[in-house]
């Protein structure tokens, strides 16, 4: 009777512990396309207000030292939702990005953020731009998303006949001018797509994503269209900025991450919701107005000097992590492995260059030092190391047709020389050493994925 009655105050020890566990922590990932780093308020723009983003900083971890792992669109998103350099999955190379008529797509054996969680039973939404392809295998709910809503490429594409050149980058374009469609959950609803209003849609639709998942773990991958050209923004915003168009663009994205830090709140889940807000890519520098700021860093969008690469980083989970600004170096590959780590999922059998960051966001440990590899396309262009760069190549983002090789390579020591202004390869002939060394051993085991851009 005794035992019988131990075993029973076990039984509810046990059940009433299982139901007091912390369910797992919800990931949402807000990325920008094309913000550079120097265009938000708490990444020192002195035009374009963002309270809501300089809220997720002064509430959240800001990282100085963040880094995508392409400096054009298809690969970023591709070594986002994978954890891997876009070499491997093949999702790089001559033609930068996929285009409408491309044949390729993130191959369907990559195993992606939401393929690892939806099999922890963790609900999936991507919101927003794709870009990682239109064709059966590479689409969103063919890559884990349960639920989507928005553009199947950028907002440039699928020019109308006749539009004129430029159109893109124009202050005012044309609200016709581009016949890109707007689909739910796969289904064409609206074409052309209302750009005008997207931002807006984009956040009811994630609002009400939250909301309706919040008694079960969710992964959202909420990829906004802005601000890549061409740039609209709803009444609310139009004409209101400092900025320009840019700038109004901007701010409706900022106000749609406030609204998504709100809906958490208010449901409950802000604690046990890890969010980080990025950009896929530097800022579109020969969009001239309507193409963002770098801040102090050289060049942007499409290139390796650190304007194309290095974006605003921002961790939020209130009461988790402790609020701060690291130069930790960290970059997106990185939010792969911290969400398959959080759901409790297996990392897939293939090589993964993401690290888990939850050490750095939870207890404000520092991360193993690794290189970081710039690649422009399926080229090796630049490695980190610590505070150090090489330079092996380089290329401005548009307009240089051709590369410059560099032997022996650039070196700059970013902590001095952030802007990259200052070669001191000559004195520092070890750390070049150090950094050729860690290419090598890098392409050694390297295995590069079959091309999906041609
Ligand atoms: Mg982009």
């Amino acid at each position: 009777m005794k035992s019988a009655c131990l075993g029973l105050a076990l039984g509810l020890l046990s059940f009433s512990s299982a139901l007091c566990a912390a369910p797992p922590t919800n990931v949402v990932i807000i990325f920008a396309d094309d913000l550079g780093y120097g265009d938000l308020s708490c990444y020192g723009s002195p035009t374009i207000h963002t309270p809501n983003l300089d809220r997720m900083a002064s509430e959240g971890l800001r990282f100085t030292d963040f880094y995508v792992a392409a400096e054009v669109c298809t690969p970023s998103r591709a070594a986002l939702l994978t954890g891997r350099y876009p070499i491997r999955s093949g999702m790089c190379g001559t033609r930068r990005v996929l285009f409408p008529n491309s044949e390729g797509g993130l191959p369907s054996e990559e195993v992606t953020i939401a393929d690892a969680l939806k099999d922890k039973g963790y609900a999936t939404a991507q919101i927003g731009k794709w870009h990682l392809g239109i064709h059966e295998g590479s689409r969103p709910l063919d890559q884990g998303f349960e639920h989507q809503f928005g553009l199947p490429y950028s907002n440039d594409m699928d020019g109308r006949p006749g539009l004129p050149k430029g159109s893109s980058g124009s202050p005012t374009p044309p609200e016709d001018g581009w016949n890109v469609a707007l689909s739910r959950d796969g289904k064409i609803i609206e074409q052309p797509a209302v750009q005008t209003t997207l931002t807006k849609r984009y956040t009811e639709e994630a609002v009400k994503f939250i909301t309706e998942k919040k008694d079960k773990p969710f992964f959202l991958y909420f990829a906004h269209t802005f601000p890549h050209v061409p740039l609209f923004a709803s009444p609310d915003f139009k004409g209101k900025s400092r900025g320009g168009i840019f700038g109004d663009a901007v701010e409706e994205l900022d106000w749609s991450v406030g609204q998504i830090m709100a809906t958490l709140r208010a449901t409950g889940l802000a604690e046990n919701t890890l969010v980080f807000f990025t950009s896929d890519n530097g800022p579109w520098l020969i969009m001239g107005n309507q193409g963002g700021s770098a801040g102090l860093l050289k060049d942007g969008k499409g290139s390796t000097w650190e304007g194309g690469m290095r974006v605003p980083g921002i961790a939020w989970q209130p009461g988790r992590i402790k609020p701060g600004v690291t130069h930790e170096l960290a970059n997106s590959m990185d939010l792969f492995t911290t969400a398959l780590t959080l759901a409790g999922a297996k990392k897939p059998d293939v090589p993964v260059d993401g690290v888990d960051l939850s050490p750095l966001l939870y207890e404000a440990k520092a991360l193993p030092q690794r290189p970081f590899f710039y690649y422009r396309g399926d080229k090796l262009f630049a490695c980190r190391i610590g505070e150090w760069k090489a330079h092996f190549s380089t290329q401005i983002g548009y307009g240089q047709p051709k590369a410059d090789a560099h032997v022996p390579p650039l070196l700059f020591n970013l902590g001095l020389d952030p802007s990259e202004k200052r070669n001191v390869a000559k004195d520092h002939p070890e750390v070049i050493a150090q950094i050729e060394e860690a290419v090598k051993a890098h392409q050694a085991n390297l295995v590069p994925g079959k091309p999906q851009l041609q």
